[in-house]
């Protein structure tokens, strides 16, 4: 779904309010990396070979030192015996701060969900969207996701929240052309802000976000793509949601969105696009040749019944890279990644009447590596190899849904019986951030109360 163009003062220096606000919301941890040993679990390494292996995985530093039968001693034991050790998933397009009108726009379509949307923008606060975005990072790291794609207005605030939830994520300011936007100042120049403000951060990325080519024109497209090569950043942008963006597009330029992007030389190998559904193999080809990326978001899509389905064979042959996204919380209603793996891989069974259209470890692959991949991480996540950064979850496959496991059925139970309520433990960087199914510093029952009162304070809900 797109973002809207909400009004907003652009603060950057950090108020007292949302300081003390914040503190609210946090428990105190243990400051500093300690080393951590993952002991007698089954790890499914996404390594080049994509072995799963049985042992430990020890951690120290931030990263992952050693694998298998491990002797050293660490300061903090997991016992992995019946649980699975997997990458952290990443998940490629999101609006976090959406979990706040979670339920408030379902089985309408795109354009109706949208006007909600807005009704809610109009209403929201800064606090909210804080509260909003701390709501969606506990729900991530709560069933095994450790990076995130988000775009947003106010995303500074989103920003402030993944610091404090301990994520990595990648973040973009919406820009759409200035004219059509509500934002004060030009929407470029409030994202090249957030670039220069957010760039140094460790586990925080920037990246330039445009909305889409309803909202852009060939002027925001290639001042977007000059800002992100200047300051080396990635690019986002929605894309061939739906049959009315393309037709509307084809209407006002003679061109599908894609051909028009090719034409006007944006389309990049620093650009993921979400979406993707209504495009042509000639499209596909464009995508490839360009080394363009693709957020493949099929909850979202089906729930909006956008129609279009992602050919995701046809790229797969052009080696186009597909990563899986779950989209906003508005139009989804989750943040479950497992759900979002599940739902690819029967969605284009059922599209194209063929179970063998891509298996299980393919969609495993979207969900780990090849979203490492489109984010530039591949060399430092998406895997569990020596020398990555430790961003793992655990998994306790010892309940009926998953039983019975063995190494030979692992990759099946990930993609097609397990949820998100099989994590037990995600580490983020090295840092244990959810310890047997508990935030270890996110203060859950406070956040979830003042998420209720929001509701109550926007929506007047009982
Ligand atoms: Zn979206």
């Amino acid at each position: 779904m797109a973002t809207s163009t909400k009004t907003f003062p652009i603060v950057y220096q950090t108020p007292e309010w949302v300081r003390l606000n914040s503190l609210k919301y946090l428990q105190p941890i243990s400051a500093g990396n300690m080393s951590i040993l993952l002991k007698n679990g089954i790890v499914v390494t996404q390594n080049p070979k994509r072995e799963v292996l049985e042992g430990d995985v020890y951690v120290e530093d931030g990263r992952i030192v050693e694998l298998g039968k491990v002797r050293t001693e660490a300061e903090r034991v997991v016992d992995c015996s019946g649980k699975v050790v997997i990458p952290g998933l990443i998940n490629t397009h999101n609006h976090v701060a959406n979990t706040l009108i979670r339920g408030c726009a379902d089985d309408v379509h795109l354009h109706e969900m949208m006007e909600r949307s807005f009704d809610f923008d109009a209403k929201v606060t800064r606090r909210d969207v804080q509260v909003g975005a701390l709501l969606g990072c506990l729900e991530m790291m709560k069933s095994g996701t450790t990076t995130f794609l988000d775009a947003f207005y106010w995303e500074d605030e989103v920003a402030r929240a993944v610091r404090e939830a301990g994520m990595r994520a990648f973040l973009g300011w919406a820009v759409l052309d200035e004219e059509l936007s509500t934002q004060r100042g030009d929407p470029l120049d409030n994202c090249a802000s957030f670039i220069g403000k957010h760039k140094q951060e460790e586990l925080i990325t920037p990246l330039v976000f445009l909305m889409g080519a309803y909202v852009c024109s060939e002027e925001t497209f290639s001042e977007g793509k000059h800002l992100a090569e200047d300051e080396d950043v990635l690019l986002h942008m929605h894309l061939s949601e739906t049959r009315k963006e393309v037709y509307d597009h084809q209407k006002k330029t003679g061109m599908r969105p894609i051909e028009w992007l090719d034409k006007i030389g944006f389309l990049c190998d620093r650009l993921t696009a979400a979406h993707t559904g209504w495009v042509t193999i000639g499209e596909v080809r464009m995508l490839a040749r360009n080394g363009t990326k693709v957020s493949h978001c099929p909850v979202s899509n089906m729930k909006l019944a956008t129609g279009g389905v992602a050919p995701l064979p046809e790229m797969f042959e052009n080696d186009v890279t597909v990563t899986l996204g779950t989209d906003s919380p508005i139009s989804n209603n989750g943040l479950d990644m497992f759900e979002t793996m599940k739902f690819c891989a029967l969605l284009h069974k059922a599209d194209r009447w063929d179970a063998r259209v891509f298996d299980a470890q393919k969609v495993f692959d979207l969900a780990t590596i090849e979203g490492a991949r489109a984010l530039r991480m591949e060399d430092r996540i998406g895997s569990i190899e020596e020398g990555k950064r430790a961003d793992l979850a655990v998994l306790d496959f010892n309940v009926p849904r998953t039983t019975p496991c063995g190494k030979s059925r692992v990759v099946s139970h990930l993609v097609y019986s397990c949820n998100g309520s099989n994590t037990s433990t995600t580490i983020i960087d090295g840092k244990i951030v959810v310890n047997e199914g508990r935030s270890e510093h996110l203060k859950e029952d406070v956040i979830l109360e003042r998420a209720n009162e929001i509701a109550v304070e926007l929506f007047e809900e009982e």
